[in-house]
């Protein structure tokens, strides 16, 4: 069992819906919730003697991005050495809840340990296993456990671990994550604007979307050497509704070239319109 499904299990004491029951498992645990108008924070939590507090900023939209947000202060009220007895309140926000960096630390912990909350290991994994990311499976994924798009496409990495996941916002990468055997260094910096050759920016530009893999040139994410020519860097890209923000999935296909001779008259099909990239 992992470490993180091990503190889940503490704290949900048995129980187990899907989605999950965040008002129960606060309930079992004496955790009260309330939402408020702070400015300071997106998520808050305060514990004294035996009574634990979980505020959330009123002006969150999602109630998915809400679902997160208590995950997240439950994982840092059940995370070892979190609470301590000089410390006992933590005040969150919204960079602290997009933190899924490598480097650890309480914040990242706490999302880690939110994403085993709503999404546990043993149940998403079976959902995932059979089948490659898409627009699709994220959807159903999303709504099945009732969390935010882009939390479940970060969760789909940890279970597609040769997959990168790109978020874009208007036009600039906003953060990314690569899978653990992501093979290649991304060329892309945050803040940096999106190569015109990826079916990002051709998103942000168009309006369509490229919601299967597709072939692009390796420098459009890509900056390493070690990148074998009989390789293709795959790409699927799909907005988010009420952002202006496109996630894409990236792929290496290391055969590609060796096998299909056809690659290049095949390129592009089903997108018309859509600029030649070669
Ligand atoms: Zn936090």
């Amino acid at each position: 069992m992992s470490f993180y499904r091990a503190y889940v299990q503490r704290l949900s004491k048995g129980i187990h819906t899907i989605p999950v029951d965040l008002e129960a498992i606060a309930a079992a645990n004496n955790i009260f919730l309330k939402e408020d108008d702070s400015e300071g924070y997106s998520g808050m939590l305060l514990v004294v003697n035996d009574m634990a507090l979980i505020s959330l900023k009123s002006s969150i939209r999602e109630s998915t991005r809400k679902r997160f947000t208590i995950a997240h202060e439950m994982g840092h009220f059940t995370l070892p050495d979190h609470l301590t007895k000089d410390k006992n309140s933590f005040q969150c926000s919204d960079g602290d809840l997009n933190n899924f960096g490598r480097n650890k630390n309480k914040e990242s912990e706490a999302n880690l340990f939110a994403a085993e909350l709503l999404m546990p290991d043993d149940l998403f994994r079976k959902k995932v296993m059979l089948s490659d990311p898409s627009k699709e499976l994220a959807y159903s994924l999303a709504k099945e456990f009732d969390t935010s798009l882009t939390a479940t496409c970060i969760r789909l990495i940890n279970f597609k671990a040769d997959y990168a996941l790109i978020c874009s916002e208007n036009s600039r990468v906003k953060w990314f994550y690569k899978g653990e055997q992501f093979p290649y260094y991304l060329g892309t910096d945050i803040g940096s604007p999106l190569h015109p050759s990826s079916y990002a920016s051709v998103l942000f530009k168009t309006g369509r979307t490229a919601e299967e893999f597709y072939d692009v040139p390796t420098e459009t994410w890509i900056d390493d050497h070690r990148f074998k020519k009989s390789a293709s860097l795959l790409e699927m890209t799909f907005g988010l509704p009420g952002y202006n923000q496109a996630l894409s999935f990236l792929y290496v296909d290391n055969n590609s070239n060796e096998d299909d001779e056809d690659d290049e008259d095949g390129y592009g099909v089903g997108l018309t319109g859509y600029p030649s990239f070669r």
